[in-house]
């Protein structure tokens, strides 16, 4: 089977690898689709992010939807054909963490493309991943595949906003709006939230927000002052999710929060400074947000039921010759918002 390898900053390979056989409670499946998440494009273009690095050679990829093509021993609800989306979140479900129900701070989480740990977790951007039977969402008739492979990225904005608190009747921000941030505009929607402002510096991204529900968009480089008019009262909106890991944006986000907003972090940037006086001030609360866990069986189960409407935020496909021009093309602000690859 094909894979997508990357084994340094810009050294990216399709290869063969020996495809594996179902164990006992395990599927088979054929992916056939997979998104290049901003992860994923950390890996390729820079060899990794923060203090992670890639150390050997890895299969990325995470975001991924496809077909049972073989059942294991004692697997049950699950059959050949059907069409599943698979979570990435492997917790072990033994440790402190885990027994809290904090399965996103795992301490030996197998996530699916990640460096973190040495040796690395192999990704499923392949042609046939054999996976666990509990990792198994199934995929709605007339659901697309390519919609189904969003459940990962919608699950990331389902968690920020659980992190967030209730949404209903609030005035919500977000800076921001690549794929996480279009989708923190979906969740908040679909959560209740009365308005939604969001802003970026590329008028592209900002239209999608538009279309997946966005109720107004600021373009930060040709409108900078329009933002600042919210600050007016000691601000106006309850919630903020900060999607774009940029500290002007955090920045911006504090002063025009009101009094005992919460700003979710769900960007990961560098490190940055913080107005201490404001966020004393204001009463303001800062949260992170990390990965998703339960929210996983949520996101498919909304897409199925077309409460959310994720197909707007798909750009292209390419198939896996093309691996590499995806990657590009996915980096391109201007001209894409989620890239997927077709296996
Ligand atoms: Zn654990």
């Amino acid at each position: 089977m094909k894979t997508v390898v990357i084994h340094a900053a810009r050294d990216l390979r399709v290869e063969e690898h020996e495809p594996e056989k179902p164990g006992p409670l395990q599927v088979e499946v054929a992916i056939e689709a997979g998104g290049i998440c901003g992860s994923d494009l950390h890996y390729f273009n820079h060899g990794g992010f923060g203090t992670v690095r890639v150390r050997e050679p890895m299969i990325l990829g995470h975001e991924v939807a496809g077909t049972i093509r073989a059942v294991g021993e004692g697997t049950t609800g699950l059959s050949v054909g059907q069409r599943v989306a698979i979570s990435p979140s492997r917790p072990c479900n033994a440790c402190t963490y885990c027994l809290q129900g904090q399965q996103n701070h795992c301490l030996d989480m197998r996530f699916y493309g990640s460096a973190m740990p040495m040796p690395h977790i192999q990704g499923a951007f392949r042609q046939t991943l054999v996976a666990e039977g509990w990792q198994c969402h199934k995929v709605a008739d007339g659901v697309s595949i390519n919609e189904a492979a969003f459940a990962e990225p919608f699950a990331v904005t389902l968690h920020a906003v659980a992190r967030a608190g209730s949404l209903l009747g609030k005035r919500v921000l977000v800076t921001g709006c690549g794929p996480i941030g279009a989708l923190c505009v979906v969740s908040a929607r679909a959560h209740g939230a009365r308005e939604i402002v969001a802003t970026d510096m590329v008028d592209e991204a900002l239209a999608k927000a538009r279309e997946v529900g966005a109720d107004r968009t600021i373009n930060v480089v040709d409108e900078p002052d329009a933002l600042a008019a919210y600050s007016a009262n000691k601000g106006y909106f309850d919630v903020h999710f900060e999607a774009s890991g940029n500290r002007r944006a955090l920045r911006s986000g504090l002063e025009v929060l009101r009094p005992r907003g919460v700003l979710v972090q769900v960007g990961i940037g560098d490190d940055v400074s913080i107005p201490l006086t404001m966020v004393v001030a204001k009463e303001i609360e800062i949260r992170g947000t990390f990965r998703f866990h339960e929210e996983f069986g949520l996101a498919v189960d909304l897409i199925n039921k077309r409460a959310v409407d994720v197909k707007p935020l798909l750009t292209a496909v390419y198939g896996l010759g093309d691996a590499l021009k995806a990657f590009e093309i996915a980096g391109d602000r201007t001209r894409s918002m989620k890239v997927q690859l077709s296996f």
